[in-house]
């Protein structure tokens, strides 16, 4: 309903950069779906990454000890996801886009994010993905919400690479509180058996990739990666707008306001 509401007011009201509200109304064509200095201020996760989570790492040097290296929480608990990746750090412009994205249905935001991360790092995408997933909200949620933001991540990433994705091949089976506030391991409990793959046999030997909007503890796209092998995948990846991660260099910030 306010998403229908949203698209009126877009088509009446002056152009404005929708985080900053700075006036688009002067660039030519079609506005952007922000400014660009709010593009200029979403910090991109550059450099090393740990290879399970996506978490930065503060030295490429510890990735040449070999390609099982693991960042010390991905150490802690037995990961089922074989690589991921974010493409900002969620903060600043980046988590106010998020949020008015997923909460306040602006559509465009969340194309213009994802176009913005795909464009800026597809070449550097490291894996061989057969099919996109994106990670399924429960069925509560999406109806209060009207979408699940992970679709249009995934739709984005699908037309660029041309990888085909689709929407019903695993499901939440039940709700779960909100992770908000949880640490790791109570993460991990807390989403357990919360998945279910409807058609094993269309899993079987594929080489997933999951879309979500934001990573913290990566507790999520692990329960699906778990589910998804039992049913055969070959391999499981996450690529995520955004990771509530802590910088090597102090940028970014902590687990907050998921
Ligand atoms: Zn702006
Ligand atoms: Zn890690």
């Amino acid at each position: 309903m306010f998403s229908l509401a949203r698209q009126f007011l877009n088509l009446v009201l002056p152009a404005k950069c929708p985080i900053c509200h700075l006036d688009l109304s002067t660039e030519k064509g079609e506005p952007p779906p922000f400014c660009g200095l709010c593009s200029q201020n979403m910090i991109k996760i550059l450099g090393p990454c740990c290879p399970t989570c996506g978490r930065p790492l503060p030295s490429g040097e510890l990735l040449d000890a070999g390609p099982g290296f693991r960042c010390g929480d991905c150490r802690l608990g037995h990961t089922h996801l074989d690589g991921a990746r974010a493409f900002f750090y969620f903060a600043g412009p980046t988590r106010d886009a998020i949020h008015l994205f997923k909460y306040h249905g602006f559509w465009r935001l969340g194309r213009g994010l994802a176009a913005l991360a795909i464009g800026n790092q597809i070449k550097e995408w490291p894996y061989d993905a057969s099919l996109i997933l994106p990670v399924p909200l429960d069925s509560f949620r999406l109806r209060k919400r009207g979408f699940n933001q992970a679709v249009v991540l995934g739709r984005s990433f699908s037309e660029v690479k041309g990888i085909p994705m689709a929407l019903d091949l695993i499901v939440r089976t039940k709700r779960v509180p909100p992770q908000v506030g949880l640490r790791g391991k109570e993460r991990l409990k807390n989403i357990r058996g919360c998945f279910k793959v409807t058609h094993p046999e269309k899993i079987e030997g594929q080489k997933v990739l999951l879309s979500d909007d934001v990573v913290t503890t990566g507790a999520t796209a692990n329960e699906c990666a778990r589910i998804l092998k039992k049913s055969g995948a070959d391999r499981v990846y996450l690529f995520a707008l955004a990771g509530t991660f802590q910088s090597p260099a102090g940028i970014g910030l902590g687990k907050d306001s998921l």
